[in-house]
């Protein structure tokens, strides 16, 4: 054992360092489930533990990953022998709940759901909602600023925190736990750490914001003609919800036939196929006036044409029928020999556009390929699935032609699940040089061994 792992053993206890086959039994990331490479990993029990192991790390020049759930999407926990995980695993507390000031101050390996249902017991919500809400922690999804379905009501992770406290490589620990929404006292140093993917800082604890608990909701899936028809409707829907349109989650035809169709288990509410769909939720705290309110905006819309067809879910279970066809995966897995998928942004209005030219650029590359559509439309972020059958054309010639349409149109390269390593080779296209110096910078200035997550985002 290396003097540095002896020094962390007795720093961290017994608990606080596995090695061996406890770090080759964790698979290496969402995506691959080879197991985990690690000369070990690291979990400090509060942010004392935290410090003093990351004063030891930075003493040695270990490199460093921190470790949430490792439900990232894009490669920013991948490690190798050489590393050492820091996961927050054991510091998962809810530490306080105030119901007047509708905070809560969490640890930042606490669990998604955990905080939402605590939130929920005290009749209030943690909006931020996605699909790995039971693995997912707060120091994750704060690290990647996680955006999910509500992000067009309640904003991204961004958004939400009001308090921060991170370690820094040498063991410094900046805290500002106040949290006050407004704090106009110099630079905002919490929201340098939000969306840093573990590479200025190890986020240790937060004080989030919380809602008041919408206790109706009204959800419909709702079918439409043109892009144009269905920009219009979001306006329109938008207009008169009166601040309770929580969702409207765009699918393009050929994702929605795939995810109601032979090689799926959910169905389509629909007798005809349209062009395009969307789910859409309003949330309040009136069922009744919420429903009729709803239903008046969905008639309107009809009436204007600003809609095909219509189906409103008559009850919790219809409900999850309709979202498990936006939510579903399994269908491309069973369908397609490979997938490969990607989180975009851009300008809502060049979106009808850039699908159209994907399409035929991808055509030319391989004509079997087929492009999956959908995403958080008001946010301007769209997920895109490219769906392949053998013989495929290799990874980077499918990066080339989808980046290279975001690029022809402005766009970002992540819209939600940041860069990692993942994207690492494609961040130029969307950031300036003088923005990426600037990065480099601070994190030089933060980070000035590179101990932390070194290698994600880019290169220094
Ligand atoms: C099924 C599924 C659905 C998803 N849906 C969405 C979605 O709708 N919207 C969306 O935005 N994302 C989505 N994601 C991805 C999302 O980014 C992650 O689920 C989540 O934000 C990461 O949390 P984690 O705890 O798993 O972090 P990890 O995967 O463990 O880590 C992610 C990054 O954060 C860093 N990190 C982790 N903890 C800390 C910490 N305490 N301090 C500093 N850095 C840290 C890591 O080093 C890494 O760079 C989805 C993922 C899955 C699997």
């Amino acid at each position: 054992m290396t003097e540095l792992l002896i020094a962390l053993r007795e720093t961290l206890g017994e608990k606080g360092v596995l090695e061996g086959e406890a770090v080759r039994s964790r698979q290496s990331s969402y995506w691959h489930r080879q197991p985990m490479q690690a000369q070990a990993i690291l979990r400090p029990a509060n942010s004392l533990e935290l410090s003093a192991c990351l004063r030891l790390c930075h003493a040695a020049g270990q490199a460093v990953i921190p470790l949430g759930g490792n439900t990232g999407l894009a490669e920013a926990t991948a490690s190798t022998a050489e590393h050492m995980m820091l996961s927050l695993e054991r510091m998962q507390r809810i530490e306080a709940v105030d119901e007047v000031g509708r905070t809560m101050t969490v640890e930042a390996g606490a669990i998604l759901q955990t905080v939402q249902e605590r939130a929920a017991e005290a009749g209030l919500l943690f909006p931020v909602d996605l699909g790995a809400r039971g693995s997912c922690t707060i120091g994750g999804m704060l690290a990647t600023n996680a955006g999910g379905f509500s992000v067009m009501r309640y904003g991204m992770m961004r958004e939400r925190v009001l308090g921060l406290e991170a370690v820094l490589a040498d063991g410094t620990v900046i805290s500002s736990l106040a949290g006050y929404l407004k704090n106009n006292t110099g630079y905002d140093l919490k929201q340098l750490f939000v969306g840093s993917e573990g590479t200025l800082g190890v986020i240790s604890r937060a004080v989030l914001r919380l809602e008041e608990l919408p206790t109706a909701r009204t959800t419909a899936m709702i079918a439409v003609r043109s892009f144009d028809q269905m920009t219009a409707l979001l306006k329109h829907l938008d207009r008169t919800a009166n601040g309770a349109l929580c969702a409207f989650e765009v699918m393009w035809n050929e994702f929605f036939l795939l995810n109601t169709g032979a090689h799926s288990e959910h169905s389509s509410p629909f007798a005809e196929a349209w062009p395009f769909y969307v789910l859409v939720e309003w949330q309040g705290s009136d069922e009744a006036d919420l429903r009729q309110r709803f239903e008046q905006a969905l008639g309107a819309a009809f009436e204007e044409d600003l809609l095909a067809d219509a189906v409103i879910a008559q009850s919790l279970n219809e409900r999850e029928a309709l979202w498990a066809i936006r939510e579903a995966t399994e269908p491309e897995e069973r369908y397609f020999g490979k997938t490969q998928g990607f989180d975009v942004s851009l300008a809502i209005r060049d979106m009808d556009a850039f699908v159209g030219r994907l399409q035929s650029d991808l055509a030319e590359l391989d004509a079997h390929a087929r492009l999956l559509v959908f995403g958080h439309l008001a946010d301007g972020n769209l997920h895109l699935t490219v769906g392949m059958h053998e013989p495929w054309p290799s990874h980077e010639q499918v990066e080339q032609v989808v980046y290279g349409c975001v690029q022809a149109f402005a766009g970002a390269v992540s819209a939600e699940h940041g860069i990692g390593l993942e994207k690492k080779a494609w961040l130029p296209i969307s950031r300036q040089p003088a923005e990426l110096d600037l990065m480099r910078l601070l994190k030089r200035t933060l980070d000035p061994r590179g101990i932390l997550n070194p290698g994600k985002i880019f290169d220094l």
